[in-house]
């Protein structure tokens, strides 16, 4: 496989079609294009229909080894499988954030010939998404501290109680905890501050649930700042800002369309993390490829214990979106990690260590079938895996009554996806998918969080520290009650312990502290030690990036 060309050689090779011909696979007008270049365009929101009649296809994964297994390589493979049989189907996923891009993973774009196009761009700035998010967000922050600056037009907030931080789209971890206003009296107040990522910002979160324009400005009006220091709660409408912030963004909120390999219509828009945020794409964006094709593919972050369970909860519980297939994306490697293997077991041949290791696949199925929805399984197909294994994922999949399918997207691009493709539109037929949430708003923040702890996580029980314990008393005081609920827990392990692999048993869950998301509507209860903002590894990906003299970019994987 050695010569098997890199995710952005492949992408430099293909022969991009302009955006507009990909419009009109959809039935967009070209007037209604907003053209950032040739190959990228933003989307007016009257493209979204009041009942759009698309299927909903949600893709979701078993908990992931720290590579990713392949959710938005076997998303777009599934987009490209669907046209290939002769559907209409659109791509609707998230935007990659500059973090992972620079740090560990890579890009977020797919890979092999499972891509979307243009790489670089859609890697790099975009079309400015992230940037407007960033400057809302850090707008907000410039308010809140110029309105601690001057006592006469002061709110009497308590610098202390400051809920809100300032984002950047970067793993630096040394801006976690920082201090402000250092210095003379004209700097500002001193006080403590520090930087989300900012796919973990609420202004990312708020964007991605927005029906529209009033809806955003009404959900940025809610965010939630502090309280006085006569406990008057302060949210963002009382410092006249949400204007301002809607104006930053006026573009961000359209969706972009861009295509894939195949030259099949994608739409990108939005990016939360599922680890610390809600994990899928844009409201808006799902609605408008669900009035414009008839099947839509999304991605939910991470495994589906963060994921699926925040794209049921969250997304459809506000939207009233319901999907009606999901897709699990396994692979070997991630199946032998779970059975304690190492990376330097992953290439030889271990049938027994699939058995073992499926213990983490199988809970999500369960998780999923609880939802009221059977998933089918894409096994995502690397080069070092033998069909014995697969013969004995299959079956061990056929025991929970679903269907095991190989996908080779990643090198065969649509048509690997195709058998793939066809089942899904078989469940779609079958019209068996029932979406019901496991816990209704009315629950009290503590059951919410329980539901989600004993159900999804498999834990015996949930401990509150001190510090978490009087922020819900807070929380139930400010009527945040109905609030859902986004766990920010670690990917790696159905606890909150990364270490602990497999399907863990006799555990518990411990809720170290609460953020308040009352824009987005839920409440973020943070489970273990998480980061909202990640650090770089030892050796970054950025190190392995560069631009030659002509303009081409290497090292983006
Ligand atoms: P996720 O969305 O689950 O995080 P991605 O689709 O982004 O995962 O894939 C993670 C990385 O793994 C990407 O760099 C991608 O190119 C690579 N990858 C995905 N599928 C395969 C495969 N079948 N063979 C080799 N590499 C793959
Ligand atoms: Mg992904």
């Amino acid at each position: 496989m050695s010569t098997f060309p890199s995710d952005i050689e492949i992408a430099q090779n293909a022969t991009l079609q302009h955006i507009r011909k990909i419009a009109e696979k959809i039935n967009i007008q070209e007037d209604d294009l907003e053209y950032y270049g040739k190959y990228k365009a933003k989307l007016p929101l009257e493209l979204q229909a009041e009942n759009p009649k698309g299927k909903l296809i949600l893709v979701s994964a078993m908990s992931p080894t720290k590579y990713g297994e392949g959710k938005t390589t076997m998303s777009i493979g599934l987009t490209d499988g669907l046209n290939y049989i002769g559907k209409k189907a659109i791509g609707v996923l998230r935007e990659p954030s500059l973090g992972p891009v620079f740090g560990l993973k890579g890009g977020a774009a797919g890979g092999g010939y499972a891509q979307v196009v243009p790489m670089e761009d859609i890697n790099l700035h975009f079309t400015g998404d992230f940037s407007a998010i960033e400057k809302a967000n850090n707008l907000l922050s410039a308010v809140i501290d110029n309105n601690l600056q001057n006592p006469k037009f002061s709110l009497n907030l308590d610098p202390k109680s400051i809920a809100w931080k300032r984002v950047m789209d970067m793993n630096d971890r040394s801006l976690r905890q920082i201090i402000i206003g250092v210095g003379a009296k004209a700097n500002g107040t001193m006080r403590e501050d520090g930087f989300n990522i900012t796919p973990a910002s609420e202004v990312m979160a708020i964007l991605c649930l927005s029906k529209d324009l009033e809806d955003l400005k009404f959900r940025l009006g809610n965010i939630f700042v502090g309280k006085t220091f006569d406990g008057k709660a302060i949210f963002a409408r009382d410092l006249k800002v949400v204007g301002a912030m809607a104006v930053l963004l006026k573009d961000a909120l359209k969706p972009n369309l861009v295509q894939t390999l195949e030259g099949n219509p994608a739409i990108l828009h939005g990016g939360p993390f599922a680890s610390i945020a809600q994990g899928t794409n844009t409201v808006i964006a799902t609605k408008m490829g669900l009035s414009l094709g008839d099947y839509v593919v999304t991605e939910a972050g991470f495994g589906a214990d963060l994921g699926a369970e925040k794209f049921f909860h969250i997304k459809c519980g506000q939207s009233g979106l319901k999907p009606d297939a999901v897709v699990l994306v396994a692979t070997i490697r991630a199946i032998k990690h779970h059975a304690g293997l190492g990376v330097e077991d992953f290439k030889t041949e271990n049938v027994a260590a699939i058995e073992k290791g499926f213990c983490n696949l199988e809970k999500h199925i369960e998780n999923i079938q609880k939802f009221g929805i059977n998933p089918v399984v894409s096994i995502n197909a690397f080069p070092d895996d033998t069909q014995a294994e697969y013969d004995k994922l299959k079956a061990l999949c056929l025991a929970k009554g679903v269907k095991a399918i190989v996908s080779t997207a990643f090198v065969d691009g649509g048509k690997g996806s195709a058998e793939l493709a066809e089942k899904v539109i078989a469940e779609i037929n079958k019209g068996e998918a029932n979406y019901k949430p496991l816990y209704q708003k009315e629950d009290s923040i503590e059951h919410k969080i329980n539901t989600i702890s004993k159900e999804i996580y498999g834990a015996n029980s949930v401990e509150f520290s001190p510090k978490s314990k009087s922020q819900l008393k807070m929380i139930n005081e400010l009527g945040f009650n109905e609030f859902q609920i986004c766990m920010a827990k670690t990917p790696a392990s159905f606890s909150d312990n990364e270490k602990i692999i497999g399907r863990p048993t006799d555990f518990t869950i411990t809720v170290r502290e609460f953020e308040i998301a009352s824009g987005a509507g839920f409440i973020v209860p943070l489970l273990g030690d998480v980061m909202r903002m990640p650090g770089l590894p030892a050796v970054p990906n950025a190190e392995r990036i560069d631009i030659d003299n002509n303009g081409k970019i290497s090292g983006l994987s």
